[in-house]
């Protein structure tokens, strides 16, 4: 399927950018592209802009920052995977970058664009939420900071507005009292269900419309999973009790 017709920017520069997401009707954020592309090919998207944010080299930075990791809008996911920053100081983000997709995904998808896209069974919104993390948006108005806690809304729903850029996703350093478990049909797949743990928070994903934070005592609490092609609700809740147990500490 060929995508539906758009307009194409380069911008060189983040203000460049900011200024085209304040001025442009229906544009979206290209980043990696890996889900973006797929949308638009089955006509799931339709923005009348596209703003390419791959020549932005000054977000394709990781740096060390108040206790944690900055991870900058373009770096890749394969990138971060391998960063000796993020492998000392975020074990977590490593285990959980392993399991996203497929290695070709990764070399071109990016942290910042899963989180933007908001994937409910996504793994990298469920480790952002289990370390209580934050992202940064910046638009032509300022900067901005929004807490894990507060940026997912829904299934591909995010508080970040049109004409923000996440500019950035934080991650607090943390020790290696960290796990990520999840189930998935195939290798590379999104998963059924899903848990990542960072010392005594958990947070699940794959079974509630955003990432949810869970209670090792009552995990399935409150949850209500949509039945799907892939499996029952009734299937996934048990999932979570057992990947909650998996994802303990022995
Ligand atoms: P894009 O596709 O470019 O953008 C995705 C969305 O986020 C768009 O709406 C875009 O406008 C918005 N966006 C991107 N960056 C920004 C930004 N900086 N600011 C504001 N908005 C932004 N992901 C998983 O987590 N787990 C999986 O198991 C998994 N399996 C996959 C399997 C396949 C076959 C495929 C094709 C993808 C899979 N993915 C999976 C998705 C993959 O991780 C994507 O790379 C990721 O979701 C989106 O990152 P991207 O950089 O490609 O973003």
């Amino acid at each position: 399927m060929k995508p539906p017709p758009f307009a194409y920017h380069a911008p060189a520069t983040v203000e460049q950018a900011l200024e085209l997401l304040a001025t442009l009707d229906e544009a979206r954020v290209l980043a990696g592209g890996q889900s973006l592309i797929p949308m638009l090919n089955f006509r799931l998207a339709r923005p009348a802009h596209l703003v390419d944010i791959n020549r932005l080299f000054e977000l394709a930075r990781v740096e060390a920052r108040d206790g944690g990791v900055a991870i900058g809008a373009t770096v890749r996911q394969a990138d971060a995977e391998r960063h000796p920053l993020v492998r000392e100081r975020c074990p977590l983000l490593p285990l959980a970058l392993r399991q996203v997709a497929h290695a070709a995904i990764r070399n071109r998808g990016t942290v910042c664009g899963s989180i933007a896209h908001a994937d409910p069974a996504a793994e990298l919104g469920a480790c952002l939420l289990a370390l209580d993390g934050h992202v940064v948006a910046r638009s032509a108005a300022g900067l901005r900071s929004i807490p894990a806690a507060e940026l997912f809304q829904g299934p591909f729903e995010t508080t970040l507005r049109p004409d923000e850029l996440l500019v950035e996703a934080w991650f607090p350093d943390h020790g290696p009292d960290v796990a990520l478990v999840e189930e998935t049909r195939r290798h590379g797949d999104y998963a059924l269900a899903g848990v990542a743990r960072a010392g005594r928070r958990y947070a699940l994903f794959g079974v509630a419309p955003t990432p949810v934070l869970a209670d090792p005592a009552e995990p399935v609490r409150g949850l209500s999973p949509s039945h799907d092609l892939e499996a029952s609700a009734e299937f996934k809740l048990d999932l979570v009790r057992i990947l909650m147990e998996r994802a303990s500490p022995r």
